[in-house]
């Protein structure tokens, strides 16, 4: 129980743009093991092999790591990305994030939102209300980290994400990843979806409606993909904000409830 922990993160760059990233929190005994799967990840990408691999391990003391239960997971069904993304602005507009943010985070994302129409490596940070950039350097982004299952939680997951067909690398990190940035108080909602060109699902995130996953919110063979994060920030700090995603350990021992598909069509 009192063990330390270790925080193990990866980057990957390829042609001089970043390629891939991964962040767990793991026990003595697995690091080796994880920062060798993470190296092979970055070595066989679906956008090519990596040219350089970054990977920062540090020890973490056990008392500093706070315990949380993740968000319950909804799928609502879409035709295609259009009607994907207009459901994800309807479940963000319902988070309490303004039409037109929703609207330009969207362009953003799909159009790249780093200079020079890139994907970002980390997630923008965006004004719930007046649609501002807060985030410092608008390549980067904030990389959210250290955050994990433990075991068990783990275990629970697999087994429900194997009911609903959907145990995969991507929903179960992004889930770890979205129950992070909500436990942030100044999280309005998250939006996301991948820059793996072979997978086209992507989720909006809130307190309130959980983790909500649409199959499709961009075309397949799309390269470009992102994540912002919707803040309010009135009387905390920015940069305590970004501290917390960055640095403040989490695990989660608890899943939530995990609901079949339906379509959307059906949302109430
Ligand atoms: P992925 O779901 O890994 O394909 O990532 C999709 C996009 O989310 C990336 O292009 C990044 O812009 C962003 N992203 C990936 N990992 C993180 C992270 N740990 N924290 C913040 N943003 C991330």
């Amino acid at each position: 129980m009192n063990k330390p922990l270790y925080s193990i993160r990866m980057r990957a760059r390829r042609q001089g743009q970043h390629l891939s990233g991964a962040e767990r929190l793991s026990s003595l005994e697995e690091v080796e093991q994880l920062a060798a799967d993470m190296v092979q990840r970055a070595l066989h990408h679906a956008r090519g092999r990596a040219e350089s691999i970054e990977l920062t391990i540090e020890q973490i003391s056990a008392a500093e790591v706070e315990r949380r239960p993740l968000p319950d997971l909804h799928t609502w069904l879409v035709g295609d990305y259009r009607q994907g993304r207009l459901a994800a602005a309807e479940i963000l507009r319902r988070a309490g994030v303004a039409q037109g943010v929703i609207d330009g985070a969207l362009s953003q994302i799909a159009g790249g939102a780093a200079p020079g129409a890139q994907t970002m490596r980390g997630a923008m940070l965006v004004d719930a209300d007046s649609g501002q950039r807060l985030e410092p350097d608008q390549a980067r982004g904030v990389r959210v980290s250290r955050m994990d299952l433990t075991e068990q939680a783990r275990q629970q997951l697999d087994s429900e994400l194997n009911r609903l067909g959907l145990n995969n690398t991507h929903v179960r990190e992004a889930l770890v990843l979205a129950a992070k940035v909500l436990s942030a108080p100044e999280i309005v909602a998250e939006l996301c979806w991948s820059d793996d060109p072979d997978y086209t699902a992507g989720y909006v995130a809130s307190v309130a409606q959980g983790y909500v996953r649409f199959p499709h919110l961009k075309p397949l063979g799309e390269e470009r993909g992102g994540r912002a994060f919707f803040v309010r920030t009135e009387g905390s700090s920015l940069e305590g904000l970004i501290d917390y995603l960055q640095n403040r350990p989490i695990l989660f021992d608890r899943i939530g409830r995990l609901h079949s598909a339906r379509h959307w069509e059906t949302y109430p």
